[in-house]
C-alpha cells in the first residue's frame, strides 16, 4: 500500500453510480506475473468505503426505482453493459492477461466473450419470468412473484474476475438487486475497467458498487455488514467456510461456489487425440488455476502407458513464455507467492512417493515471472495430499483403474464435488457413470462446456446453489405468494368463519 507516485494507469472504485478513489487517497499495486512489474495502481477501499458502498447499495435498494423497474427496463442496462465490454475488449483483455497471467489468446478469445454473452443472455431474458403461476380458484386469485432479494455481496476469486463478475452481475441486477461487488486484491484490473464501464452506462445511483481493497478484511466486512441480505461468493472452500459462519449472523442469503479436484476418467475405448487433448486442457489451461481443473486423470490400465507417454510429450511441447505473447500456450501463475504453494505440493508428492513424468521446476525465462514447468505426477495413490487437496496450479496426478466401478470409487473418493470428465466412444457406458459420479457437471467427450442457459456449481464442499441458467437467475430472487379475494370487500372463506 502507498500514496500513487507513479505514471502508471489508476482504476477507482465505482461508488453511487460514480468513480472516486478510495477516501484515504491510498492506492495498491497491480503486479503483471509475467514479469514481476507493476502495470496499474488501484484503489484502496478501507472500512469506511466498503461500509459506504453497502450503504449506497441499501440507499439505492430500498429508496430508488431500481427493484420496481420492469426486467425488460433493467435488461437494456445489462445490454448497454455487454456492448461497452465488447467496445473496450482489446483494453479488457489485455488487463485480464497482465493481472492474472493468463494467456492474451484465452483473454481475447474465451474471457472478454464470455463476459459480454453473459450479460447479454441475462439482459435478454424475457420479463414474465418474474411470475411463475397464477392459480384461480374463485372467489380466490393466486399469483406467485419472485422478487429481488435485496442488498447482495459479491464476492470473487482471481482466475477469472471478469467472468467471475459477469456471472453474479448479470443476474443479480436483472433481478432488482442492488450490488456490491469484491474481486481479488491479487488480480483486479480488468474489473475495475469493467466498472468504469457500468458507469457509462448509467445504472442509476446505488445500484451497483465494485470496491478494489488489499485488505484481507474487507470480504468479512462487507458479509458481516447488517444491510446486507445476500452474499454470493465464489473462491476457496477454506474461505467458503469462513463467509458461511459470518453469512449465519443475520440469516443472510447465501451462495457458494468453491473449490474442486475433479477427476478425468479416460476409459480404454476413447477416441485417444480427443481424451488426451482434453485432458492437457483440462489441466493446463490457466495454468491449471481453474475450479474444474482435470486434475485426477484416471486411466483405463489397458492404454495407461501409451497414454501417459504421449501426455507427458504433449506437456513438454507447450510454449511457456510472456502472457501477452499469442504464441504462449502456457504463461505464469498468478503471483510468486502462489507459485511458491504450488511448489511447496509438489515438494510433497515427491516425498509422499509420487514419481514426477515432468516439471516441477521454475523454468529460465523471467527470474521476476511467476514460472513454473507443467507437472505430471505418476505413481499416485487417492489418499495421498496432492491428489486430495486443491493444488490449484499445473500439475497432474495421473493414477490406473481397471474397471468402470473402481474408476468412480476414486472418482468419489474427495471431499469436494465441482465437475468431472468421462472419454469413451460407448455413450451409454458414459451415460452411466455420469449418474454415478457426485458432482454438478459431468463432461463427456469434452471439457469446459459451459452454457449461459445452463446451471453450474458444486456438490459436496464444492458448494451449493447454481450460477447461470434461469436456476443461477432464481438464486437471486426470493417468492411471494399474493391471494386476492376479488369478491368486492372480500367474501371468502376465512372472513366468513366465525
Ligand atoms: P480465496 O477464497 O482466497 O478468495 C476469494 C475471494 O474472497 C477474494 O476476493 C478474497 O479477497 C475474499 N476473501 C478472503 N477471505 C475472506 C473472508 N474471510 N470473508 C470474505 N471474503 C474473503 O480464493 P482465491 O485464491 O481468490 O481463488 C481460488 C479459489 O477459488 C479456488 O479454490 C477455486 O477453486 C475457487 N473458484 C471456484 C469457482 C467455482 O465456480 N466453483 C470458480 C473460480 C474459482
Amino acid at each position: 500500500m502507498n500514496k500513487m507516485t507513479t505514471t502508471v494507469q489508476q482504476f477507482y472504485l465505482l461508488m453511487e453510480g460514480k468513480l472516486s478513489p478510495a477516501l484515504s487517497g491510498k492506492y495498491f499495486d497491480a503486479i503483471n506475473p509475467s514479469n514481476g512489474e507493476v502495470f496499474a495502481q488501484m484503489a484502496d477501499a478501507d472500512s469506511i468505503d466498503v461500509q459506504m458502498a453497502v450503504s449506497a447499495a441499501r440507499l439505492g435498494f430500498d429508496h430508488g426505482r431500481w427493484p420496481q423497474m420492469g426486467m425488460a427496463e433493467r435488461g437494456e442496462f445489462l445490454i448497454k453493459i455487454a456492448s461497452l465490454i465488447r467496445e473496450n475488449a482489446k483494453e479488457l483483455a489485455d488487463l485480464e492477461c497482465a493481472s492474472t497471467g493468463k494467456t492474451i489468446k484465452h483473454t481475447t478469445f474465451i474471457d472478454v466473450p464470455t463476459a459480454a454473452e453473459a450479460f447479454e443472455y441475462f439482459g435478454h431474458l424475457p420479463g414474465n419470468l418474474v411470475h411463475e403461476t397464477v392459480r384461480h380458484s374463485a372467489p380466490v386469485l393466486s399469483t406467485v412473484q419472485r422478487e429481488p432479494v435485496g442488498v447482495v455481496v459479491a464476492i470473487i476469486p482471481w482466475n477469472y474476475p471478469l467472468i467471475m463478475t459477469a456471472w453474479k452481475l448479470a443476474p443479480a441486477l436483472l433481478a432488482g438487486n442492488c450490488v456490491v461487488l469484491k474481486p481479488s486484491p491479487t488480480a483486479c484490473a480488468s474489473v475495475m475497467l469493467l466498472a468504469k464501464l457500468a458507469a457509462q452506462a448509467g445504472l442509476p445511483k446505488g445500484v451497483l458498487n465494485i470496491i478494489s481493497s488489499s485488505r484481507p478484511e474487507a470480504g468479512q466486512e462487507l458479509v458481516s455488514s447488517p444491510e446486507v441480505d445476500m452474499v454470493s461468493f465464489t473462491g476457496s472452500t477454506k474461505t467458503g467456510e469462513a463467509v458461511m459462519a459470518l453469512a449465519s449472523k443475520g440469516i443472510k442469503k447465501l451462495t457458494l461456489e468453491l473449490g474442486g479436484k475433479s477427476p478425468n476418467i479416460v476409459f480404454a475405448d476413447c477416441d485417444m487425440e480427443a481424451a488426451l487433448g482434453g485432458a492437457l486442457s483440462s489441466i493446463f489451461m490457466n495454468q491449471g488455476q481453474m475450479c474444474t481443473a482435470g486434475s485426477r486423470l484416471l486411466v483405463e490400465d489397458k492404454i495407461y502407458q501409451e497414454f501417459v507417454e504421449k501426455l507427458v510429450a504433449r506437456a513438454q511441447n507447450l510454449k511457456i513464455g510472456p502472457a501477452d505473447n499469442f504464441e504462449t500456450e502456457f504463461g505464469p501463475l498468478v503471483s510468486i507467492e502462489h507459485r511458491n504453494i504450488v511448489l511447496k505440493f509438489i515438494e510433497k508428492g515427491k516425498q509422499e512417493g509420487a514419481k514426477l513424468a515432468c516439471g516441477g521446476n521454475v523454468p529460465n525465462i523471467n527470474p521476476k515471472g511467476a514460472y513454473l514447468e507443467p507437472t505430471i505426477f505418476t505413481h499416485v495413490r487417492n489418499t495421498m495430499s496432492i491428489a486430495q487437496e486443491e493444488i490449484f496450479g499445473p500439475v497432474l496426478c495421473v493414477m490406473p483403474f481397471t474397471s468402470a466401478d473402481e474408476a468412480i470409487h476414486i472418482a468419489n473418493d474427495t471431499k469436494y464435488g465441482l465437475a468431472a470428465m468421462v472419454w469413451t466412444k460407448d455413450l451409454e457406458k458414459a451415460n452411466k457413470v455420469a449418474r454415478r459420479l457426485r458432482c454438478g457437471t459431468v463432461w463427456v467427450n469434452t471439457y469446459g462446456a459451459f452454457l449461459n442457459e445452463v446451471p453450474f456449481g458444486g456438490y459436496k464442499q464444492s458448494g451449493f446453489g447454481r450460477e447461470l441458467g434461469l436456476t443461477g437467475f432464481w438464486e437471486y430472487t426470493q417468492i411471494k405468494h399474493i391471494a386476492t379475494d376479488q369478491t368486492p370487500g372480500g367474501k371468502s372463506l376465512v372472513t366468513s368463519w366465525f
